[in-house]
């Protein structure tokens, strides 16, 4: 019986992996243990990127297909889609797993509509299932709809590959295993005769102060901080903690803080050991966004709030009375 591949392209800038790609090879391993006779490949583009392709197959691939030219170390999404929809039409791979990056969300759709099959965008939860008519095993493929009020799940039963992109910070990574083997199987994919589309003239990095999907403490305000000095005491006390800030939609539509803060379904999924929600109700739309943290702690004046329902631990209070009294307390443990 031949192999069924699951495919994870391995998204990589100035030679650092972003952290989805680990996470999704970690998902895929544990989709391959449920799909029969099946192995997970990594998917690099670029050059001089060896240590890239082992560590790929040290975080749980079977085998990365290096796609190996210099032109690919910068993404350019037309060359991208090329070689990539060579290398699916080569190699068949039942699933393909992306990043739902910035990159990772156009070259997702501009792959799956070359090759005429179905990609289900930004989802949150990814399973093996047996197709209800044929019994064969398919993806299930979960994500928010409605406005995050319902929880769809998509499957591609008659096409292949079956395509989703997942967002950052959702699923785990595995840790590098130094002694897992696997092989590197380089592949040349010409350019030459493709027609030039986009001039590349210079590369500006987009400035970003937050560092919130992999932050290990988040301390988070809603429309209850009341302002954006009441952020000021939350920055003091994620710094005591080593973490970062964030904040819900509410309080970032006030315009008390920028909208790289905002955790949530339309903000940034997150899953810290330790996450603060002060002055947050607990509206569908944040939960989904914070559900995986270990820690849930949740401070709001209002007993009946929502947050509380998923809170680990709860404190009823003025967060203006109660985060000064953390901070004072935890000066006093760190002095
Ligand atoms: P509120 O709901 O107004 O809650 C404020 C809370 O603060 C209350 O519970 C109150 O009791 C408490 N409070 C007030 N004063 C104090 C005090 N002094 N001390 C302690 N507690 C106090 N929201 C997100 O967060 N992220 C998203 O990504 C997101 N995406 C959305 C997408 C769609 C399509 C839609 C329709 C909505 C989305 N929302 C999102 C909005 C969401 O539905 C809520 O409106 C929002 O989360 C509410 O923010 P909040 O909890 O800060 O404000």
């Amino acid at each position: 019986m031949e192999k069924k591949i699951i495919f994870v392209l391995v998204e990589h800038h100035d030679k650092k992996v972003h952290p989805v790609s680990w996470e999704l090879i970690g998902k895929a391993r544990e989709l391959a243990a449920k799909l029969d006779n099946s192995e997970v490949w990594g998917i690099v583009l670029g050059d001089e990127l060896e240590n890239i392709c082992n560590e790929a197959i040290k975080r749980g691939a079977d085998k990365v297909i290096y796609v190996k030219n210099s032109r690919f170390n910068r993404y350019i999404n037309y060359e991208y889609q090329t070689a990539i929809v060579n290398v699916v039409k080569k190699y068949n791979p039942e699933i393909f797993l992306i990043g739902a990056t910035l990159e990772g969300r156009e070259l997702a759709g501009m792959v799956a509509t070359k090759l005429e099959t179905g990609l289900t965008a930004d989802c949150t939860g990814l399973d093996i299932v047996s197709d209800n008519r044929t019994g064969k095993k398919i993806l299930a493929m979960t994500r928010p709809t409605f406005g995050g009020n319902l929880m769809a799940t998509i499957t591609c039963p008659q096409h292949r590959p079956q395509m989703a992109t997942v967002r950052p910070g959702v699923m785990k990574s595995l840790p590098i295993d130094p002694k897992r083997k696997g092989e590197i199987i380089v592949e040349n994919i010409e350019l030459k005769d493709l027609k030039k589309l986009i001039e590349f003239l210079e590369t500006i990095p987009v400035k970003t102060e937050s560092n919130l999907q992999y932050a290990p403490v988040i301390v988070s305000g809603g429309k209850g901080v009341g302002g954006p000095d009441g952020f000021k005491k939350l920055k003091e006390l994620a710094n005591l903690l080593g973490g970062e800030i964030g904040a819900s939609r509410a309080a970032v539509k006030a315009g008390w803080i920028s909208d790289e803060y905002q955790v949530g379904q339309t903000g940034k999924t997150v899953r810290p050991i330790l996450y603060i929600a002060c002055g947050i109700s607990g509206a569908i739309q944040h939960i989904v966004g914070i559900k995986e943290s270990e820690i849930i702690v949740a401070i709001n004046k209002d007993e009946n709030a929502p947050i509380f329902d998923i809170a680990d631990i709860g404190i009823v209070g003025d967060l203006h009375k109660v985060i000064p009294a953390l901070i004072d307390k935890l000066k006093q443990l760190l002095a």
